[in-house]
């Protein structure tokens, strides 16, 4: 499962009701801010999930509604002595625009005890463990270095518990053992092996997140089948030519990339300040029923469909 907390979900500038963007992934030991927008740090107070281990910055792109925040926090978190540092991953571009912001505005030459390395991030895998991987994928949205994310646990067999008694296959080391694709030899003699126990191979739980994007039929092959898509839904219908003037898409066509994909959830944001939001929610759903808008500080479960 992966946990989101949406921190900003207004376009370009904030609103009463809203902050920009910015959003934390959270899967086991691993939190992700993805975008910071300005006003994060007070965003993350109200959350409640507080700065521990809020290491790493994943940016869509550089455009100042997704980085003037990181000028805040990196102020913050390089006068706190027991800092662990912080890694940025983000197109060429976009760590330009933000070893500028940090180096020539926030620190302006004084030494920190805050360790910051820059990671341009390349289409493809960014990061991966034993049960999880983090991909990029290129996004257009006024030019051709934005970027999205791909955050998804890897295939595994699921333990059939009725089938694994039914043998008397003891609890403990055998049935790790088991999972591991291992065969195991009873106290018996008879042996099990991993067929006997194990389903068959169901996909990892799959989160993509897109950024501000102008089109969407480009990303269909990234957002294939994914349990969620977190995506902006900057316009409505009606606005078009706003959209596309700005570089962004309307809730319609959010939805239908959703729909095209196969997604199982759609969560919009990045919502223009012209809207209150249900409007939002209202058209996407006319086309794909499982879409909402997202608020500041919702949180949401992403579970795996097929599981
Ligand atoms: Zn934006
Ligand atoms: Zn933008």
């Amino acid at each position: 499962m992966f946990e989101v907390v949406t921190l900003g979900t207004s376009a370009s500038a904030p609103s009463i009701q809203r902050n920009v963007t910015a959003s934390v992934v959270i899967y086991r030991q691993y939190r992700f801010l993805v975008d910071c927008g300005e006003g994060t740090q007070r965003q993350i107070l109200r959350s409640g999930i507080g700065f521990r281990r809020l290491d790493r910055v994943l940016l869509t792109h550089g455009h100042l509604d997704h980085i003037l925040g990181l000028a805040g926090l990196i102020s913050t978190f390089s006068r706190w002595e027991a800092s662990e540092g912080i890694d940025i991953y983000g197109s060429r571009r976009a760590l330009g625009r933000v070893r500028d912001l940090i180096f020539k505005v926030v620190l302006r030459g004084a030494s920190s005890n805050l360790r910051i390395t820059f990671n341009e991030v390349k289409p493809g895998v960014i990061l991966s463990d034993s049960s999880f991987e983090l991909r990029a994928f290129p996004v257009e949205h006024k030019g051709r270095d934005s970027i999205g994310y791909i955050f998804q646990k890897r295939p595994r067999r699921p333990f059939l518990e009725e089938k694994a008694a039914a043998l008397g296959v003891p609890f403990g080391p055998e049935r790790r053992q088991l999972v591991q694709e291992e065969a195991i030899t009873l106290k018996d003699g008879r042996v099990i092996t991993p067929d006997d126990v194990l389903g068959p191979m169901i996909p990892g739980t799959k989160l993509v997140y897109v950024g501000d994007t102008d089109r969407v039929d480009n990303l269909v092959e990234f957002v294939q089948d994914a349990d969620a898509l977190i995506i902006e839904a900057t316009y409505l219908t009606g606005d078009e030519e706003l959209s596309k003037h700005f570089g962004h898409i309307t809730a319609m066509q959010a939805a239908k990339l959703a729909k095209v994909a196969g997604v199982g959830r759609l969560i919009l944001n990045h919502i223009s300040r012209r809207y209150q939001g249900p409007e939002v929610a209202a058209e996407a759903q006319a086309i794909f029923p499982n879409a909402v808008v997202a608020r500041d500080l919702d949180r949401f479960e992403i579970r795996n469909k097929a599981a």
